[in-house]
């Protein structure tokens, strides 16, 4: 076992704090990692403000991990010691059902999440805000030489969020794609959209961060706050991604597909919707959810940005600005990802 400093939280009220953590010691298919940075999502703020579900507390958020491989086990074969690796939203999965072995393991009835699953020894698992993490090197990805450990951060999730409905739902040339909320997912998500050559709309709530939406790649920026923009944009969209972190107007949202054009949801919105499955039929539109994204799909999608020079816009901190940083995301003033130095908790 290998007791390593981390950030934490202790109750759904209280600030994160310091804390030490335990490891399980490098069994014979596991990496040891050295955590460079981990960044801040906003399901980090919903699971430790409780808004999901009752907390296990304390507990140690972070699943946007990017490092070092320090140690490997003695069957390890996909990386080696040295190799710059990252690690997303899931450590473990059974290998077997259908979902497993269709590259979903993020839909395995076993998958494990990086911090409150059950570890393989029966612990409770911990996350990225720390500065060292065992991890069976089935769920490590490969961080391409081109992007940053500190920029790639991010796309272990918020990418792969963005990435996995863009490509479920064809975006492409041809298709006109918009992203809903201009955050962490949602500004990865322009950015992939326009990679992927679709034509690209945000909609944000206000056009305060307009100038840095059509810099990532969008043809087109709209308010939501204005009430005639969903008039004007009736039949207008093939997919939208809904990254808003809270609940939206689904019937506006739905008014501005095209025929047969999907609403892909990635936000976590608790309140009940209701609409006329009518408004769905006449135009033959889908209401679609999306969570994260497999493994094989993750490493894809670093690929792709790689390729296409697509990494998060970040602003990096010490650990001990994370409780500022969690309010900043919550008042939507992050452009566009915290990323925590981890030298900072050494
Ligand atoms: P974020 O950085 O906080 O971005 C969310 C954006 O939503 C904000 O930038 C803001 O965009 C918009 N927004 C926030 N409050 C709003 C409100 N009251 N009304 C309208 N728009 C609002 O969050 P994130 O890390 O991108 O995560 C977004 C959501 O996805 C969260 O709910 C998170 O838990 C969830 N998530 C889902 C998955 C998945 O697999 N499905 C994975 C990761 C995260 P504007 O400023 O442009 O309006
Ligand atoms: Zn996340
Ligand atoms: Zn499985």
């Amino acid at each position: 076992m290998l007791t390593v400093n981390a950030y934490g939280a202790t109750s759904s009220t209280e600030p994160l704090a310091p804390m030490t953590i335990q490891r399980r010691d490098v069994g014979s298919h596991d990496l040891l990692i050295e955590i460079k940075y981990a960044g801040i999502c906003h399901s980090d703020i919903h699971q430790v403000r409780g808004d999901m579900r009752g907390g296990t507390y304390p507990f140690v958020p972070g699943h946007e991990i990017t490092g070092i491989v320090t140690e490997i086990g003695s069957a390890v074969a996909k990386h080696a010691v040295g190799d710059r690796v990252g690690v997303g939203c899931m450590v473990n999965s059974c290998r077997e059902c259908s979902s497993c072995r269709a590259g979903k393991e993020q839909f395995c009835a076993k998958r494990v999440f990086t911090y409150l699953g059950s570890d393989v020894d029966g612990s409770i698992t911990q996350g990225g805000y720390s500065t060292h993490i065992v991890v069976n090197e089935d769920f490590v990805l490969s961080i391409p030489e081109g992007i940053n450990l500190d920029e790639a951060a991010p796309l272990l999730c918020a990418g792969i969020t963005g990435y996995s409905p863009l490509n479920r739902f064809g975006a492409g040339p041809g298709k006109h794609v918009a992203v809903a909320g201009l955050g962490g997912i949602g500004h990865v998500a322009v950015k992939l959209a326009h990679a992927m050559g679709a034509e690209v709309s945000v909609l944000s709530q206000s056009l305060k961060k307009q100038e840095d939406g059509l810099r990532l790649g969008a043809d087109h920026y709209y308010a939501t706050s204005d009430a005639d923009v969903f008039r004007e944009l009736a039949g207008t969209f093939d997919l939208i991604v809904n990254t808003v972190s809270a609940d939206i107007d689904v019937r506006s949202y739905l008014s501005s597909l095209a025929p047969e054009g999907v609403l892909a949801n990635v936000g976590v919105s608790l309140k009940p919707v209701s609409l006329r499955l009518v408004q769905l039929i006449t135009g033959g539109q889908a209401i679609a959810g999306s969570l994260i994204g497999g493994i094989a799909e993750t490493q894809h999608m670093l690929d792709f940005c790689a390729e296409h020079e697509v990494g998060a816009e970040i602003e990096v901190i010490p650990a001990d600005k994370i409780n500022e940083a969690y309010d900043r995301v919550l008042a939507s003033d992050v452009r566009y990802r915290f990323v925590i130095d981890i030298a900072s908790l050494h």
